[in-house]
């Protein structure tokens, strides 16, 4: 979409965002509206996000406070409209197979950012806003906010000169809403780096003070654990590729692979036991009787005494490994069925099971 000869100043003038709900996407949006922009943010929702785990970790019974959503939060405070948009299906071959590699783990920061703004393009053209704008700042990512890598998102998203960064836009070559004098670009920012002070004086200006860390992460295809699961996930698959339940399942529990053909996913505390017990489903889930402990998953082809052994294993993170002898329940395929075993002795579990 190339900038018209003459265009006439629309009005309202409607943006659309991106929003995370950190302080950075916070912030572009209010420049924009500082300048009588109309808002809207959008938020995707790739399968990866950490909140929506910790959504389900932190709520085991019914009736819990619900956990924050940041962007939910930020759009509420912005008073703007929000569309949450699930790109979880389109986004495994983002994370499969992406065209500019991975950041430090599982991170396909760059294609990612690229899938985001195009899907974010898409909503533009079809939806009657006027153009895009991201809280991107130029140097603060190593892999994505890069001098050299905004051109690749703007020309590879398709959206080009129709997205703004209004935190780092003094640093950048003009979009287009500023040559149309839609936006006014002395009102914008020339942020850059990692240094996170001239954002928080900002925001202080702004009366925002309302934002979650910059420290805590947003995606967990950045965690150093969470891609050695996935790792092991794919190489024991033999191919990469993941369900949504495969992903959910990586993201709790302590996870032991005593054999290429079956895995063991072991809840850590009652919030993770109650969320791998919904997990049961082509599976089998193994808890000591009569005893607290936790709930162990397995998953895989694992043969009748595969199945003894992870009892065993199972019994050893529990209260039933001080005992010589416990009984496990087995439940698979509505089957139950008990089985009495020794829990392992601390040795017995191998260093190289854990996954
Ligand atoms: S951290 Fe995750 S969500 Fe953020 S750009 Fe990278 S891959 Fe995408």
């Amino acid at each position: 979409m190339n900038a018209p000869e003459r265009v006439e100043r629309p009005n309202p003038i409607r943006a659309l965002g991106l929003l995370s709900g950190g302080l950075d996407s916070t912030l572009a949006a209010r420049l924009l509206m500082e300048q009588g922009i109309e808002v809207e943010c959008v938020n995707f929702h790739t399968g990866f996000c950490i909140q929506s785990h910790t959504g389900a970790m932190r709520n085991p019974k019914p009736g819990a406070e619900p956990a924050r959503h940041d962007a939910l939060h930020a759009a509420g405070n912005l008073g703007v409209k929000l569309h949450l948009v699930d790109i979880a299906e389109d986004y495994v071959r983002i994370v499969t197979d992406p065209k500019h590699g991975y950041g430090k783990n599982l991170n396909p920061c760059l294609d990612c950012k690229i899938f985001m703004v195009h899907k974010a393009f898409e909503m533009m053209q079809t939806q009657g806003f006027h153009f895009l704008f991201t809280g991107e700042v130029l140097g603060q990512r190593p892999m994505s906010q890069r001098r050299d890598t905004f051109p690749v998102i703007d020309r590879e998203s398709e959206a080009g000169g129709w997205l703004l960064r209004p935190l780092t836009a003094l640093r950048m070559p003009l979009t287009e809403p500023e040559k149309l004098g839609w936006v006014d670009r002395e009102r914008l920012m020339g942020f850059s780096g990692r240094n996170r002070k001239p954002q928080m004086a900002l925001a202080a200006r702004m009366g925002i003070r309302d934002y979650p860390s910059p420290a805590g992460g947003c995606c967990f295809l950045t965690d150093e654990n969470y891609a050695r699961k996935l790792r092991d996930l794919w190489a024991y698959r033999g191919a990469r590729a993941y369900s949504m339940e495969d992903i959910l399942l990586l993201k709790a529990g302590r996870h032991l692979r005593p054999a290429p053909h079956f895995k063991l996913v072991i809840g850590r505390d009652e919030a993770e036991n109650y969320f791998l017990s919904g997990f049961v489903e082509g599976r089998t889930l193994i808890k000591a009787r009569d005893l607290p402990g936790p709930v162990t998953l397995v998953e895989g082809t694992p043969s009748f005494e595969d199945l003894t052994l992870a009892c065993r294993i199972a019994a050893r993170f529990g209260k039933a490994r001080e005992l010589p002898e416990v009984t496990m329940t087995l439940e698979s395929a509505g089957c139950k069925e008990s089985r009495v075993v020794k829990p392992l002795a601390a040795h017995e579990v191998l260093e190289d099971w854990h996954v």
